[in-house]
């Protein structure tokens, strides 16, 4: 048997064994679907209700299937146009790939399609020729649980800045991170330029700190909103402020603010931090303390800009924006992985371990060959490396190993 017919096998028995039901207006949707190695091979499906969509599931078994944030008229009609747009909901995707984080340098690897030039780490260019080079990427509990640290910062600012507390559904996209979507009446008519609107508040992007009322005067006075009354980004960049003071972390204070070429000694900021309780009050009345031979003004711009880069969101931007998308349904397959795209409460979300909890395949023992992995965890578990060699795995990291082509079905 091939490995995609095997695969296929796994997935009917998943379907014939569970009922999805996550589609909110599911009339109204554009489905799409995909094949093995290819995510999206058709679009522009509807389904009438969820019997439909999951009797599609049992006898068709796609291995992606993905649904549109719109809600159309027909939703089946070609060219978009057709279809007559009522409304969308917003998605926001947190990726591993789009978000740097030390372990990418353990688990991805990098050969250039040009030079003999390999190695460790995930990269654009090759470091010897300039060529690009082909990424093996591979995710781990570590960058994983950097896209739920975001989704828990966005959902805190969904909730303080925009009270967006009803409609919001959260899944694991099944491969890499999460998605966010927000389905309340308020946002459904949103256009695209709202929406990127939306986008850059919640990312920090292109913040101006002096319509946020940072405002160096000409009597030499950093003016800031004061802090019992801000509110959004003023009240943010404040409370980061604030943070630091309570850290008192020098060395750190320090180098975030001699960028820019502003050079800020550790005495100074020794000397300021000591001022502690006077900078606290200040801001309680509005502006940030300057000190004797101190430049107040570089100083506390390169800090709160520092402070804005550090709370800023590695979203999708795309996702996030676009009112044609299709993205996976809740509670399906990513046939990548073999991991279930589950749906959990934002109480669930803190002590979620997605690499785990989304295992939904047995541990039932499988013969494989030509297994070539670095060492990768899988529900709860830590397996590999391998170079090349045979060896019997629990079913679910044979459906992960060879939907990635990490692996072949032993015979
Ligand atoms: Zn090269
Ligand atoms: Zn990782």
């Amino acid at each position: 048997m091939g490995a995609e017919t095997y695969l296929r096998s796994i997935l009917k028995d998943y379907y014939n064994s569970v009922e999805v039901t996550t589609v909110p207006d599911i009339r109204s949707r554009e489905f799409g679907f995909g094949e093995f190695g290819k995510k999206i091979s058709s679009r522009h499906l509807t389904f009438s209700d969820n019997k439909q969509l999951n009797f599609f599931l049992r006898e068709r078994t796609p291995f992606y299937i993905s649904y549109s944030n719109a809600h159309y008229e027909f939703p089946d009609r070609r060219p978009m146009e057709k279809k007559i747009l009522l409304g969308a909901d917003i998605i926001y995707e947190f990726d591993a790939d789009d978000i740097e984080t030390e372990c990418k340098l353990s688990h991805d690897s990098w050969v250039c399609k040009s030079c003999d030039a390999k190695g460790k780490g995930n990269l654009e260019r090759c470091p010897e020729c300039g060529f690009g080079v082909k990424v093996e990427e591979w995710v781990c509990p570590e960058c994983v649980g950097e896209t739920k640290k975001q989704t828990q910062t966005l959902l805190k600012i969904l909730e303080e800045d925009f009270s967006f507390n009803d409609g919001i559904s959260i899944n694991f996209s099944g491969s890499k991170g999460f998605h966010t979507h927000i389905r309340g009446d308020n946002i459904q008519s949103l256009s695209k330029a709202a929406r990127l609107e939306l986008l850059d508040y919640i990312t920090a992007t292109n913040l101006d700190l002096k319509s946020l009322g940072f405002v160096y005067s000409s009597k030499k006075v950093f003016h800031c909103p004061k802090k019992n009354v801000a509110m959004g980004w003023s009240k943010k960049l404040l409370d980061g402020i604030e943070n630091l003071l309570d850290e008192g972390d020098v060395s750190k204070i320090s180098a975030m603010a001699s960028r820019n070429k502003h050079n800020v000694t550790e005495g100074t900021v020794k000397k300021l931090l000591k001022e502690k309780q006077n900078i606290m009050s200040g801001m309680e009345r509005g502006f940030l303390l300057s000190l004797p031979g101190f430049k107040a003004d570089r100083f506390w711009e390169s800090v709160l800009k520092y402070i804005a880069e550090e709370k800023m969101l590695g979203v999708d931007r795309q996702t996030s924006i676009d009112i044609n998308k299709i993205i996976r349904v809740p509670n399906t397959i990513h046939g990548s992985t073999g991991m279930n795209a589950m749906e959990l409460s934002r109480e669930e979300l803190p002590s979620f371990d997605a690499l785990k909890e989304t295992v939904v395949f047995s541990g039932e023992e499988v013969r494989l060959m030509n297994v070539t992995t670095p060492k990768f965890y899988i529900k709860g578990n830590w397996f590999g490396p391998f170079t090349k060699e045979e060896v019997s795995l629990p079913k679910y990291v044979a459906f992960y190993l060879l939907s990635r082509g990490n692996a072949e079905l032993g015979v």
